[in-house]
């Protein structure tokens, strides 16, 4: 009989968090100081993000991670997310960054996302609106070990941005059940729904229990 090991337990100690996107690096500090994590970031040690050679969100996170722990030598945790359109086929997935280029321009990247479904449908108003927010969290450790987590929010897009919060897609999207974007939600409004909020609950909950009681 194949049975599944337990997730690894996280002792106390620092984590590094292997990313420089200062939107992903504030909301996993609120999401997870509570829980008395000593958070560190990959500014302190000046680590460059590796290229993200892989194909899916669990192997682009693993990447991060594994590169930034094996600098430092601590545990390190990265995530990989993105925008999953229907209408666009699951487009800009893993390539969300890259859509709006090497100035990180979002408006260019919303636009294109509208402009592609204008195209594919006819109109904004008659596309598919469906869209989801993905993330897989990678904890990586010095000795190779690595567990994975998924969150992810469904919801739809508008065309034209609405909001000054958050960061990236945030402006187009509405989670179902809401009638704001994540851009005019609080912070903590939006760390109630997201997909890394999901994704970090599912983290906690395997490996810090201790630390969630
Ligand atoms: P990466 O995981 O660093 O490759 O970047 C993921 C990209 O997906 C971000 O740069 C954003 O464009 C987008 N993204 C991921 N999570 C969010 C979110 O919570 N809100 C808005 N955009 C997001």
């Amino acid at each position: 009989m194949n049975t599944v090991p337990p997730p690894r337990l996280f002792e106390p100690g620092p984590l590094l968090l292997a990313t420089h996107n200062p939107g992903k690096i504030k909301e996993f500090r609120d999401l997870l100081e509570p829980f008395g994590v000593d958070i560190r970031s990959t500014e302190e040690f000046n680590i460059d993000d590796p290229p993200e050679t892989e194909t899916t969100f669990a192997g682009n996170a693993r990447l991060k991670a594994q590169h930034a722990c094996r600098i430092v030598g601590i545990p390190a945790l990265a995530d990989d997310s993105g925008l999953s359109v229907r209408g666009l086929d699951g487009q800009p997935g893993i390539c969300s960054a890259r859509w709006a280029g090497p100035e990180r321009n979002f408006n260019l990247a919303m636009n294109k996302i509208r402009d592609g479904l204008i195209e594919r449908f006819g109109s904004f108003e008659h596309a598919d609106h469906h869209a989801s927010f993905i993330a897989v969290l990678c904890l990586f450790w010095p000795d190779g070990h690595g567990e994975f987590f998924e969150g992810r929010v469904d919801g739809r897009l508008i065309a034209e941005p609405r909001g000054a919060g958050g960061f990236g897609y945030d402006p187009i999207f509405i989670p179902d059940g809401e009638t704001r974007t994540f851009a005019e939600m609080q912070p903590r409004e939006k760390s109630c729904l997201s997909h890394r909020a999901r994704a970090t609950c599912k983290l906690v909950d395997s490996c810090f229990p201790s630390m969630s009681s």
